[in-house]
């Protein structure tokens, strides 16, 4: 069944996966980016278990929007459910990501929303970073506290109570680029922090920023 679509969604979902080693959001086989294909109720996400560097085209998992495998030898990944679940519910969504990167996921351990005290996460989120539910790995919740936190949220990315990020992009390399933002965010509030207070940014200059920046550079909000 594979079309040069679904070809070039697994090439890119490939590809992809070396961002989050290259710019450290990972660690061994941690974190996962799936991707819708264009034009079809499928999704192409990472296996489960499989280094990073083993992360060949050939490798990706086709899945339905339930989860389903369709076409690929492994088992996809252990957050699949997740994945399917986000592109259900917000069909402008066209790419997921996952990583327990250090500093983001220390915020998540606190439950505590990342303020909007940076100019680039003002440009990137609109706001803060907000906090989602704990839940377990299996089944729907994730997806739902996913869904319920970024629903009606400016931020494309979500820090899940004790557990990690998700992201959330009109395809795949927005939601991993939004993965890398939120991790820099994360980071330099969390030194900021360790100087004092930091300076909260005035609503409507973060309005003025968020608009600017998704009008000047041609990018839509994804959510
Ligand atoms: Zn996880």
């Amino acid at each position: 069944m594979t079309t040069p679509t679904l070809r070039r969604v697994r090439e890119t979902v490939a590809a992809l996966h070396e961002e989050l080693t290259r710019y450290h959001l990972v660690v061994w086989t941690a974190g996962n980016i799936s991707a819708r294909v264009p034009g079809t109720d499928l999704m192409v996400i990472k296996p489960s278990g499989v280094s990073y560097v083993e992360l060949t085209a050939d490798a990706m998992v086709v899945c339905d929007l339930y989860g389903t495998v369709v076409e690929g030898e492994l088992t996809p990944s252990s957050d699949t459910a997740a994945h399917a679940y986000v592109y259900r519910a917000m069909p402008e969504v066209g790419g997921v990501v996952h990583t327990h990167s250090t500093y983001a996921t220390a915020w998540a351990a606190r439950g505590e929303p990342i303020p909007c005290v940076l100019t680039a996460q003002a440009d990137e989120f609109g706001g803060e970073i907000p906090v989602g539910p704990l839940a377990l790995v299996g089944d729907d919740e994730i997806g739902k506290g996913i869904v319920a936190t970024l629903s009606g949220h400016r931020s494309t990315a979500v820090l899940m109570r004790n557990h990690g990020v998700f992201t959330i992009g009109r395809d795949a390399r927005a939601a991993v680029k939004a993965a890398v933002m939120c991790e820099a965010v994360a980071r330099t509030v969390h030194l900021s922090r360790q100087l004092g207070e930091p300076i909260p940014i005035p609503p409507e200059q973060i309005d003025a920023l968020f608009d600017r920046y998704h009008t000047v550079y041609g990018q839509r909000p994804a959510g």
